[in-house]
């Protein structure tokens, strides 16, 4: 600001100087025309004054006039010459005054000029001197600047060695993360582990909770339930008058609310390829009514409407996807090597309805069947029905039929809950050559041919034999066969559990109540069997319900099984979520020894 100021002032003072300046030319150019007239005039004079004289002395010697104005000449002339002085001397005095005025006036002009001058010249050496220091300030801060481009220089470097190094950091532990998994993986084949994934799914409007406050409401739709990471979940846990807890959990997979059904399933398909390697597969989704295990399992379609119409393709769920990717990898096999079936079984209120059981006049309509444990302790549900299928589309086909027999019933918490277990079991026989049993097939043609051709009458027989007993594998064509073929069977089962949920908060009464109870039961036997296994105690309450009957050998015997725990976020839902949470806790910690591999003959190079 003061270089401004005194800027703005030097350049008032220089134009007050020019102006003073100017007014003293023209006052000594005033004085020099003066100075030129009064000499011009006392030329003038000078010229005049002989031609009066002479006038006068011819007036006074004129014969006429002589001696009238002898006397009056006489007195004129000396008046005259008074007057010539008198003037003379006015004008010098004139002249003088004004010349002393002048002088009296330059001086002081050249006094304020004098004040001028030395005033400009503090002036323009303030001026300099703040010019001076605006420089000095200028240069520290364009080095300040300088400086600071340097540093920042420094920094990027330093941002960018960070990056390189956290990218590296970033790989190593993604390969380190994928070598944990593939051990983890290790430890629960050998373990015989139940794998747990865990599945948040979004909030969605039903959430809200209607015919309360809206505090109240507000709370209830609050988001509990986080994915952490892609292995832990956080559940905020509060009560009123109580500082929230924050609780996580573990689990092989934990999805957040956002992930695709894409990315559910390709964490699935492995377990699809030990299906083909000859490991039974079992797959179970399980959580509270409305957390989204039947969206999980079968999609966003209502029950009973499957199918694969491309734009809703990615929003299958895991069964209409399995059965595509089974029957991608069968085609992979021999032809004529394998045939699969399949059938659909529903757990109601403790009974076991088959539901592509068909009715004299060839309706599908759901029978009740039993189940019961053979003399080896599988458990085995007699004259079951089992569908012989060519691929995928006749599968879902088939799954839709019996979907439509899935009781349903709305209640309050979710107006499409289904109020029974689904068991939907994809079951493939393989057809290998006695002979050839175990041994390596080096040459792949070879290994077809022989496949084709043996494999080929015994599973026509197989097929013109169609039984809808399961025990059918005893029959006399079989066993005439199984002379030279023997067959493997592995069994993909597909579980949508029913929800178990707080009677009070789901608003049930009368056979609704009722369902609740017979779910909510059967879901604390599976608890009970996964308990006493996990305690390796020497009675297994499998009959308990008949659920854990059903499933008794994929719970508890010789499956790769995949509990896919599904939560609801909301803090309406805190103490189910908490209530599958410590399920799927459970679950995880049973023990349930090596997974065994079907009798398979070792895969060809090729496969
Ligand atoms: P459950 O079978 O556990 O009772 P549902 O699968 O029927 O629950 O899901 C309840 C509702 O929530 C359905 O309308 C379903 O479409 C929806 N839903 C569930 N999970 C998701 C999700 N991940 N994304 C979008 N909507 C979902
Ligand atoms: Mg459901």
């Amino acid at each position: 600001m003061r270089p401004r100021r005194g800027l703005d002032s030097s350049s008032v003072w220089a134009q007050r100087v020019r102006q003073l300046e100017q007014r003293l030319r023209t006052k000594e150019e005033r004085i020099v025309v003066l100075e030129t007239e009064n000499a011009v005039l006392h030329l003038k004079l000078a010229e005049t004054f002989p031609y009066i004289l002479e006038t006068v002395m011819n007036f006074s010697t004129s014969p006429v006039f002589f001696s009238l104005y002898q006397g009056l000449a006489g007195r004129c002339t000396s008046e005259v010459l008074q007057l010539y002085a008198a003037h003379g001397q006015q004008m010098k005095f004139q002249r003088s005054s004004a010349v002393t005025q002048l002088h009296v006036a330059i001086k002081r002009l050249k006094q304020d000029l004098k004040s001028l001058h030395s005033f400009a010249l503090e002036l323009s050496k303030d001026f300099q001197r703040q010019s001076k220091t605006c420089l000095y300030q200028v240069l520290a801060a364009v080095q300040g600047i300088q400086l600071q481009n340097e540093a920042m220089q420094m920094f990027q470097i330093k941002a960018f060695d960070l990056e390189q190094s956290l990218q590296e950091v970033t790989e190593r532990y993604e390969k380190e993360k994928q070598k944990r998994k593939a051990l983890h993986n290790s430890l629960i084949e050998l373990r015989g582990n139940i794998r747990v994934h865990c599945r948040i799914r979004p909030l969605l409007p039903f959430d809200d909770a209607a015919g309360h406050s809206q505090d109240r409401q507000r709370s209830f739709s609050e988001k509990v339930a986080y994915a952490a990471d892609d292995e832990t979940i956080l559940v905020k846990c509060s009560r009123p008058g109580h500082a929230s807890v924050n609780k996580t959990f573990q689990f092989e997979r934990v999805y957040n609310d956002l992930e695709s059904q894409d990315a559910i399933f390709a964490d699935v398909a492995p377990l699809l390829t030990s299906l083909l390697d000859g490991y039974n597969v079992c797959i179970m989704a399980y959580g509270q009514t409305g957390s989204g295990k039947t969206y999980t399992m079968l999609g966003p379609q209502l029950e009973g409407n499957l199918a694969f119409t491309t734009e809703e393709e990615s929003e299958l769920g895991i069964i209409p996807r399995a059965t595509q990717e089974v029957f991608r990898l069968l085609s992979e096999k021999p032809p004529g090597s394998y045939w699969v079936e399949v059938s659909v079984v529903e757990v109601y209120n403790n009974e076991i309805f088959d539901l592509l059981a068909k009715d004299s006049c060839g309706k599908v309509f759901g029978i009740k069947r039993d189940v019961v444990t053979t003399r080896e302790g599988k458990s085995d549900v007699p004259l079951l029905t089992h569908e012989t299928v060519e691929n995928a589309s006749e599968f879902l086909h088939l799954v839709n039929k019996g979907l439509h027999l899935r009781v349903t019933h709305p209640t309050l918490v979710h107006a499409h809950s289904s109020r029974s277990h689904l068991v939907v079991t994809l079951t493939i026989t393989t057809v290998v050559f006695g002979d050839n049993f175990g041994i390596l097939w080096e040459d792949e043609q070879t290994s077809q041919r022989i496949n084709k051709e043996a494999s080929f009458t015994f599973t026509q027989k197989m097929r013109d034999n169609k039984s809808t007993s399961s025990s059918r594998a005893s029959s006399p064509v079989q066993l005439e066969a199984t002379e030279k073929m023997k067959q493997v069977k592995t069994r993909l089962q597909l579980v949508d559990l029913a929800g178990s949920e707080c009677v009070g908060m789901s608003g049930v009464t009368g056979a609704a109540l009722r369902e609740t109870s017979f779910i909510n039961r059967s879901l604390s036997a599976l608890a009970d069997v996964l308990g006493a296994i996990a305690e390796q105690r020497a009675h297994i309450p499998y009959r308990n319900s008949k659920l854990t009957h059903l499933l008794q050998d994929s719970v508890g015997g010789d499956a790769k099984l995949l509990v896919m725990l599904c939560i609801s976020p909301g803090q309406k839902y805190l103490t189910e979520s908490m209530q599958s949470l410590g399920f799927g806790t459970r679950a995880r910690q049973v023990q349930r020894g090596q997974v065994k591999k079907k009798n398979f003959p070792v895969p060809s190079k090729g496969k």
